[in-house]
């Protein structure tokens, strides 16, 4: 993990403190294991990428899991909580615990410029503060649909330079 060192002015502090968790990891193979677990709603990205997996650890024979989700109530929680203890089952690890935890609030600042990259191939757009550019033509010129996209956890945007609807991530 070399590009920590390089990532550490631009990035807020716990995402900073989560990127040491995992350089510094004494199971790496952990991380590792749930590389292979995608967000859902958006299977381009791992959960690690997106800002969710915060920690995962040996605690004896058990496996300790901590997500903070990227809205509160999203239903969406629920199915990376099973597909990791699934992908962690496959490797012979049966009990996992997993703590969801909801301080500090998820941001889109810990989403890396790679992972934005990847969503907004997938035609979801993560905002920038308030601010949110169309995926199709990075136009932000947008306008507010609906608070609700194609997920509780996505508003539906419309760009207004090239007239195509979107998804914009929302924040807790
Ligand atoms: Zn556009």
């Amino acid at each position: 993990m070399t590009q920590v060192a390089d990532l550490i002015p631009l990035l807020p502090e716990e995402e900073m403190a989560r990127r040491l968790r995992r350089a510094n990891s004494p199971n790496p193979e952990l991380w590792d294991l749930l590389d292979a677990v995608m967000d859902p709603e958006i299977p381009v990205i791992t959960l690690y990428e997106l800002g969710v997996l915060q920690n995962v650890e040996l605690r004896g024979d058990s496996v300790y899991i901590v997500m903070t989700p990227t809205y509160i109530g999203c239903p969406a929680m629920t199915v990376m909580e099973e597909d990791a203890r699934a992908a962690l089952a496959q490797a012979g690890y049966l009990n996992v615990e997993v703590e969801t935890r909801l301080a500090p609030a998820w941001t889109t600042a810990w989403l890396t410029p790679e992972s934005r990259r990847k969503m907004a191939a997938y035609g979801v757009a993560a905002p920038d503060g308030d601010k949110a550019a169309c995926p199709q033509c990075g136009s932000e010129d947008v306008a507010v649909i609906s608070e609700f996209g194609s997920t509780a956890c996505k508003a539906l945007y419309r760009c207004k330079a090239c007239s195509e609807p979107f998804d914009v991530f929302k924040a807790i």
